[in-house]
Parts: C-alpha cells; sequence; structure tokens
C-alpha cells in the first residue's frame, strides 16, 4: 500500500530580532524556543534582521546579535535577510496595492482618530489623496500615510503554545501559576499580554485591541508611515510570505498585535503562519526585561549555563551544564526533548532580580 502523503508544507521558522540592543537572556529565550521548535519539527531555521526603523538601530549590534547566536550554537539556514535592503521590493508591493485601490494616502492625525472614537473610520478612503494632489492640513507627502484596506473582521486563533487567543489577543483560559527553580526564575504571573508603546501617529506599532471597539471592523492599518518608513505590519507579512515562514514563535508581548497581523496577512494575499507565543522574562508585571531595564547583554562565556536557565524558563526540565560538553551536545538533546506543551501558558515570567544573567545591575 502507498505511504501515506504529507501535504503539510515543511516546516519554516525564523527568529527576528531589531538590532536595536544587544541579545539579552528574554531574547536569547525567543531565538532558542524558535530554533528548538524548528528542528525539532525538522525544519529550517532563517534569522532576518528587522532593521525596518532605521532611527532605533544601532550599528554594530546586528553583528553582535549574530555572534551571540553562533556562541549559542543556533546556527541559521540561510543567509540573513535585512529588512533595509528590501525596499524595493516592498515599494514595489505598495504600489501595486495603491494602483489598485487596495491602499490609499491618509491625512488624518491620531488626534483625529481619537476624535472619531478610536477608529479612523475609513475617512480618507474614497478621498483619492494622491503624493501630488494633497490637502492643505498635509501640505507636504512625507506627512501622509498609507493605509492598507482591512475589509475584514479580527477573528480568534489557536495558538501553538497558548491555546485559544481572542479576537483581542488574550488568553482565552488564563493560567496563574507561581514558581521557583533552582535557575532564579522567582514567579510567573498571571498576565494579559501588554500592548507594545504607541503613542505616534500612523505609527507602526498600535495595538489591535486598542484601536478596535469588539465587533467592529479593524482600523485601516498604516502600511508606509507619514515619516516615510515602512511600517512594522506591513513589512513583516511580506517577509515571512517572501521567506516561506509557516510558524513564528516569539515573546507573548506581540500576542495584542496578532489578530491585526493576521488581518494583514490575509487582506494582503500572504499564507497566515501558525503562531506559538512563548512568556515574556519580565522584571516585574507588565514590565518585560529590556535594555531600558537594564536587562545584561548575554554573556558568551557563559554558553552551558544561558542555555540551561532557558531551557528551565521554557519549561523543558532541569538540565546540568556539567553534564555537556559544548553547546551542540545540549542543544541536541533539548531538541529531540522538546514539547511545546511544557512551556508555561502565562504572558510573563518574573526572573530573579539579583541575577547577573538577566541585569547589568540591581534594580
Ligand atoms: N522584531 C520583533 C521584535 O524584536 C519581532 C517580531 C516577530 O517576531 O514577529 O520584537
Amino acid at each position: 500500500m502507498p505511504s501515506k502523503i504529507d501535504s503539510s508544507p515543511p516546516y519554516v521558522g525564523r527568529f527576528a530580532p531589531s538590532p536595536s540592543g544587544q541579545l539579552h537572556f528574554g531574547s536569547l529565550v525567543t531565538a532558542l524556543a524558535s530554533y528548538l521548535d524548528a528542528r525539532h519539527h525538522n525544519g529550517q531555521w532563517l534569522v532576518r534582521m528587522e532593521d525596518i526603523d532605521a532611527p532605533r538601530c544601532l550599528p554594530g549590534v546586528d553583528s553582535d546579535i549574530l555572534h551571540t547566536l553562533e556562541c549559542h550554537g543556533l546556527h541559521w539556514d540561510g543567509t540573513v535577510l535585512y529588512q533595509q535592503r528590501q525596499h524595493a521590493r516592498y515599494q514595489a508591493k505598495l504600489d501595486s496595492l495603491l494602483a489598485d485601490k487596495s491602499a490609499y494616502f491618509c491625512a488624518c492625525t491620531r488626534k483625529q482618530i481619537k476624535a472619531n472614537g478610536g477608529h479612523d473610520n475609513h475617512y480618507c478612503r474614497d478621498l483619492g489623496l494622491t503624493a501630488q494632489a494633497v490637502p492643505e492640513s498635509a501640505p507636504d507627502t512625507r506627512s501622509l500615510a498609507i493605509r492598507l484596506k482591512l475589509d475584514c473582521q479580527l477573528d480568534a486563533f489557536d495558538d501553538g503554545i497558548m491555546g485559544s487567543v481572542d479576537k483581542t489577543g488574550a488568553l482565552s483560559v488564563v493560567n496563574s501559576v507561581a514558581h521557583s527553580t533552582s535557575s532564579g526564575l522567582v514567579e510567573a504571573q498571571d498576565h494579559r499580554a501588554k500592548s507594545r508603546n504607541n503613542s505616534n501617529s500612523n505609527d507602526n506599532s498600535t495595538s489591535a485591541s486598542e484601536v478596535t471597539p469588539l465587533g467592529a471592523a479593524p482600523e485601516d492599518v498604516v502600511i508606509k508611515r507619514s515619516d516615510g518608513l515602512f511600517a512594522y505590519n506591513f513589512v513583516v507579512a511580506l517577509d515571512d510570505e517572501y521567506q516561506g515562514v509557516t510558524d513564528i514563535v516569539r515573546g507573548s508581548d506581540l500576542l495584542d498585535v496578532t489578530p491585526l497581523q493576521r488581518a494583514v496577512y490575509r487582506s494582503l494575499g500572504c499564507n497566515v503562519p501558525q503562531y506559538g507565543h512563548i512568556p515574556v522574562a519580565a522584571v516585574s508585571q507588565g514590565r518585560k526585561l529590556s535594555k531600558q531595564n537594564h536587562a545584561a547583554p548575554i554573556n558568551n562565556k557563559n554558553v552551558l549555563e544561558n542555555i540551561v536557565k532557558g531551557l528551565s524558563f521554557l519549561g523543558q526540565g532541569d538540565y546540568h551544564a556539567n553534564e555537556f560538553e559544548n553547546a551542540a551536545q545540549l542543544l541536541t538533546m533539548a531538541i529531540s526533548r522538546w514539547d511545546r506543551k511544557l512551556v508555561p501558558k502565562i504572558a510573563e515570567i518574573i526572573v530573579g532580580k539579583h541575577e547577573s544573567t538577566y541585569y547589568s545591575h540591581p534594580l
């Protein structure tokens, strides 16, 4: 009898750091989780440098991140894709969206949108603004954003790690766990994922739940910002499609924007990947470990300890650094034992305050 043909696409995962700061424990854990998930599924693991927001990127940080990944045995497939080198591809897509009226110039400010009940109400959709004929309120085309028409509802989805997520990005079943481990993970909190920083008009970081009243169509998403930068939510969809990404494992701080991102993929005609969100490492409730919170850059001299702590954070059990000769050996075992079901289904885990792995200096 012929064997059953597996029609599911081969797994392609990716780690997509923004080179705005060196890897810290939280970002290393994300890299580790997406790597283990990909390799466990015999998949490819790609690295993409998300340097689209050039003003926020620091010179040399990209090489530093790649060096840290290599030191930890996290070797990627193919070449690293830099978003800054993809402008022609992004612009070509933008031009075709404008040409077929799937996208339009928008002169609305965040203030006007707020006055509209927090929704852009598709105000500029049919005004036919063009880069040539701009209204008095926006005398310079650089102050016009470009929006993608989103003629669909946000939807709930099944997260491969967290389980059911509703259309606002909230976990349907919220677990509250407190645990303590030898590696200094002291407490896990039951906490809804927080939205990313968001203040500018027409910027790229608006959370879906923040702008979309339940049941309403989502605000048409900005794909080129008024400052001329391509928006993150646009390029991430184009890049995942371009790179054939099937599975995204990333931090739960992006849960609340995921329903919006899924709508963007659909509206652009891109395949929507499967998602798996892992807890973020946090300093205290709602404050994820970050450069601003004095996260310590990963020390490449403690490779085995770092990976062991990452595995413990991800609920994969207790490994002992002294039982392994190198990262490759440890990762081989971690790949074979990787189990998504063991990852804590919580938005964040608060890491030990006085641990040099996590902090540059005690807070
Ligand atoms: N570049 C994003 C970040 O560093 C990751 C986005 C993603 O994985 O989709 O937060």
